[in-house]
């Protein structure tokens, strides 16, 4: 790879540009897509998007709206993958959003934490919404549940597709390390002396107060199987804190900020505090909770976690007449013996659908049930556990429907 880039790099300003696979043909500033090698590019915008919050410079802010958008709006696929092409590793065009698109694992993560520094720096929850698919989908499936596999491609339907014990290029799984080891900063935020319950995971949190005193939330929740999170206070005394609880746009019918994914959910979101239902008032993706909180008070979000069906963009040549199903935060898959069984397959997106919890699977998991046209049963199971069944070598994220 790097000879070939030597003899294509040519010389602007006096030094070797690698054209858009090096984001580096023209300033960043000009580029208007996100273009170029997808590992390099995500970190890139990460890079820019902490500078932009040290510097607020206007042309920082304007470009990292731009290629976020441009990603999110025209090149992410449903499971927060990005990266379309194997050649260059590189995002492909708008719209080009193929099955079995190669999205390398690391590439998850560099949009992971591009996703994140957009939040920072604008506080807005559909950041979140996006971290969130990127955590559970395209980052948990680059690990086995052994602990011990890793993928460096994620594609969306594949056959023989394995993990591996070791790679000649083993960049994947210290960024999956990299990003995991994150996770406490990215389930609570604090900007602007106000606090951003950002993401369903168990476990405390201890706030150290303005006045110096301590605030305790602890987190309970069984997300992603069940959607009830209860968050519980503990203070010596009455504390004044702005409370923001992301409210995911999945759970309001809303699948991507641009329409790339539309789906749509039955039942409603529900949240309550000490009991009492509040009105679901919405503000960039947070319903904001203002009060004085005293010890063991305590706030329950109930989120519609039921199958839903998921169809991209008429503009994705490669989606059209197909679906997806998921479930909460989780995009599901069918895993077969044989890709050509799947293939023969034919879904509606009106069929019925149920989801069960199965202590027994795959380290315990929610599948989906699902019938096809011609009335056969079928269990759908959570993209991440892909390739952990033995003579399970074929799964399909995206279902004909013709
Ligand atoms: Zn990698």
């Amino acid at each position: 790879m790097d000879q070939e880039y030597k003899n294509q790099a040519k010389l602007v300003n006096s030094r070797p540009t690698w054209g858009n696979y090096a984001q580096d043909s023209v300033s960043v500033f000009q580029m208007p897509t996100i273009e170029g090698h997808a590992v390099r590019a995500t970190l890139l915008a990460t890079g820019m998007a902490a500078a932009a919050s040290e510097n607020r410079d206007s042309r920082y802010l304007q470009t990292l709206h731009r290629w976020w958008n441009n990603m999110v709006g025209k090149k992410m696929f449903i499971t927060g993958g990005v990266g379309a092409i194997h050649f260059d590793e590189k995002f492909g065009a708008d719209y080009y959003l193929p099955t079995d698109a190669y999205l390398e694992t690391c590439a998850a993560v560099g949009s992971g934490y591009f996703h994140k520094r957009m939040f920072d720096l604008t506080q807005d929850g559909k950041y979140i919404d996006e971290l969130e698919r990127v955590l559970y989908n395209s980052l948990l499936t680059g690990i086995s549940l052994s602990g011990d596999n890793y993928t460096y491609q994620n594609p969306l339907n594949a056959q023989g597709h394995k993990r591996w014990d070791w790679h000649e290029c083993p960049c994947c799984p210290p960024m999956f390390l990299k990003i995991t080891s994150e996770l406490p900063d990215y389930i609570y935020s604090i900007a602007n002396e106000q606090l951003y319950v950002n993401l369903f995971v168990g476990g405390e949190v201890k706030l150290q107060l303005n006045n110096n005193d301590h605030l305790l939330i602890r987190q309970e929740t069984e997300y992603p199987w069940k959607g009830k999170v209860v968050l519980t206070i503990e203070t010596n005394r009455p504390q004044k804190l702005p409370v923001h609880i992301r409210i995911p746009a999945w759970a309001k019918g809303k699948e991507n900020p641009f329409d790339l994914y539309t789906s749509g959910v039955k039942e409603t979101v529900l949240l309550r505090v000490n009991g009492k239902i509040r009105k679901l008032n919405v503000d960039k993706g947070y319903v904001l909770l203002d009060q004085l909180w005293k010890n063991g008070d305590h706030i329950e979000l109930v989120l519609p976690v039921e199958p839903r069906i998921i169809e991209a963009n008429y503009a994705v040549k490669d989606l059209r007449q197909k679906m997806a199903v998921a479930s909460g935060p989780l995009v599901y898959c069918l895993e077969e013996d044989n890709q050509s069984v799947l293939n023969s397959l034919q879904f509606s997106v009106e069929g019925k659908m149920q989801v069960q919890f199965d202590a027994n699977l795959l380290n315990g998991v929610n599948t989906i049930s699902l019938t096809d046209k011609t009335g056969k049963h079928f269990s759908a199971i959570p993209y991440y556990t892909v390739g952990n069944r033995k003579g399970k070598t074929a799964y399909q994220v995206w279902l004909s429907t013709n």
